[in-house]
């Protein structure tokens, strides 16, 4: 009885205290929310504006408050060159200034998690910790955010801290939230001051997105929205109105002309430092240079006649500067992280691929067709070249599990790719330059795909290539016609001896298209769920659903138009690329 007593106490007090620490957790989730609400909502507006009118009321309103700015940020170790950046010296550097002067808020104008080795293997992950350790207020989306497709996109986006803007990209099926769950503005109170954040994008780089198909995409003018949303802002009391931006500097001059309610620019996408005043409404543009090397300390003097002034002191990130330690173990960590990613298998190769500089800087390989092949999908260019001084293995890779290792021993670079206009004739300079010095191992000799063409090494250099031989798609090339030529941004600077593409007119530009070694690795997931969706055809219709729902439909089924081509099972996509006559040696 008496232990029956007892255990009944002991029941009801743990209940009693369960009930209490419910209780004080839900008091406090209310606390939190009301003080915190979520980033971009009407809440988070309402909060601002009343704390905003207690300042004003209790005359805590600062005349002067600090803007920090930095944009497109691609690896987390330092440099071999001043300013050497890094990830650690650039946190370094901002605790310093944050130590001292007023407080900032920190805006990031997009780019961070791709392209790099580091982000060849963990898809982006290593920038999340990173940025959260530069304790951003806000950033924009920028084109390489988007370069592993926006389920990835969704995770890093969900690990930040901080909110990304993406104000004038919706998708057809929903025009209420932006595309990847980015905001459309928000408003914030700092030091007594009402301010409205907006972020834009420019077309031209949208367009290029492979694992968006544009026509779902609906994508409102920047001006437009960038008018309309600043106007609103300014109606809700916003003081200061903060466009970030991620364009190229001729769109963002647009704006600032057209634009009278957006008081300053924080841009990214370009990578050079610069700061532009344009009239008529004297709108700064901020251009923070690139890759934690540089950023951009900002002065908003608010004046008594509601006029604003800008100060600016741009900051390097020399070796000189401290690094921070805690950002110094993330680096150090993902370094270890990248050892073990080495080892991941991202695939499988169904057959042995040939990448002995021997063979590849002096003949047609399967490596090379299989690698132009993925470009020419993801391209759609008429006509891929590829220098084989890009493929860097020096071994053929047995088939087998392919793994993060023989990727990165392939592909070691970000190689910017780009396509440019060519005339039929240009195209025939450029396939004589790549077999111009055979047999010497140059790294110049081209792997191709969309053309063919045979030569004869006896000849002159320069004369090489047979004529009536060159097949452009099937067809003979068309000396006058006008070709799209997909290559290395590399080789558009006349490298390698091909200067028959200096100063061709640029159809896309290689900031907006996915580097050559992450669009390998994409063709390698997309394989994966091709792989999973056979597999589970025949079985659980849930599973099918679940996995097609990871990937955008058109995305895979580009993967499957190169797959069919090399694809010999149903139920197994494999790849086994082939040497198919594309370069014939004709002795
Ligand atoms: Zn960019």
């Amino acid at each position: 009885m008496d232990n029956n007593y007892i255990f009944l106490a002991a029941t009801s007090l743990t209940q009693i205290y369960f009930i209490y620490r419910k209780y004080r957790k839900r008091n406090n989730i209310c606390l939190n929310e009301s003080y915190s609400p979520a980033a971009g909502s009407d809440e988070e507006s309402a909060l601002a504006i009343k704390t905003a009118e207690n300042a004003r009321k209790e005359g805590n309103v600062a005349k002067i408050i600090r803007l920090i700015h930095f944009n497109d940020v691609y690896n987390i170790e330092e440099g071999n060159r001043e300013p050497v950046g890094g990830a650690a010296r650039f946190v370094g550097l901002l605790n310093k200034l944050r130590s001292t002067g007023l407080p900032p808020l920190v805006f990031f104008s997009g780019d961070g998690f791709n392209p790099s080795t580091m982000s060849t293997a963990t898809r982006g992950k290593q920038m999340v910790p990173v940025l959260n350790e530069c304790k951003v207020h806000t950033a924009v989306l920028g084109n390489h955010d988007f370069d592993f497709g926006l389920v990835q996109l969704k995770k890093l986006m969900e690990g930040c801290h901080f909110p990304w803007l993406l104000s004038n990209v919706y998708t057809k099926q929903d025009k209420k939230i932006p595309l990847a769950g980015g905001l459309v503005k928000r408003l914030c109170c700092w030091e007594g001051r009402l301010i409205g954040i907006i972020g834009l994008v420019e077309e031209e780089w949208l367009a290029t997105l492979s694992c968006v198909n544009t026509d779902d995409l609906d994508y409102r003018d920047f001006v437009v929205e960038g008018k309309r949303l600043s106007k609103e802002l300014k109606k809700q009391g916003a003081e200061l109105v903060i466009a970030l931006t991620h364009m190229r500097l001729p769109n963002d001059i647009t704006l600032a002309k057209e634009v009278e309610d957006i008081d300053i620019i924080l841009a990214g996408h370009d990578h050079h430092y610069e700061i532009k005043k344009i009239e008529p409404y004297g709108t700064l543009i901020l251009k923070s240079g690139t890759d934690f090397r540089q950023l951009t300390d900002a002065n908003i003097i608010f004046n008594d006649d509601g006029s604003i002034e800008v100060t600016t002191k741009r900051y390097d990130v020399t070796a000189k500067v401290e690094p921070d330690e805690k950002t110094g173990k993330i680096v150090d960590s993902y370094f270890k992280v990248l050892e073990k990613k080495m080892k991941k298998i991202v695939g499988e190769v169904n057959i042995d691929l040939e990448c002995r500089f021997s063979k590849i800087r002096t003949e047609e390989t399967n490596v090379g067709n299989w690698i132009c092949d993925i470009v020419k999908e993801e391209t759609k260019a008429d006509i891929i070249m590829i220098n084989s001084g890009t493929l860097r293995a020096d071994c053929i890779v047995p088939a087998g599990p392919y793994t993060i290792k023989d990727l990165i021993s392939l592909l070691p670079m970000p190689d910017p790719l780009a396509i440019i206009e060519l005339k039929g004739i240009d195209v025939m300079l450029a396939l004589e330059n790549s077999v111009s010095k055979y047999p010497r191992l140059e790294g110049r000799f081209s792997q191709v795909s969309g053309v063919a063409f045979e030569y004869n090494p006896n000849k002159k250099e320069g004369s090489r290539v047979v004529q009536g031989s060159v097949l452009v798609n099937g067809e003979a090339i068309d000396m006058k016609k006008i070709y799209s030529v997909c290559t290395k941004e590399y080789l558009l600077k006349g490298k390698d001896g091909y200067t028959m593409f200096l100063n061709r007119k640029i159809l896309v530009e290689a900031e907006n298209i996915c580097p050559l070694p992450t669009m390998v690795r994409n063709y390698f997931k997309k394989i994966e769920v091709l792989n999973k969706l056979n597999r589970e055809h025949f079985g659980n219709k849930y599973k099918v659903r679940n996995t097609a729902t990871t990937m955008l439909h058109h995305s895979v089924k580009r993967a499957a138009r190169v797959l069919n081509k090399w694809a010999t099972e149903v139920h197994a996509v494999s790849i086994k690329p082939k040497v198919e006559g594309r370069i014939i040696r004709s002795i």
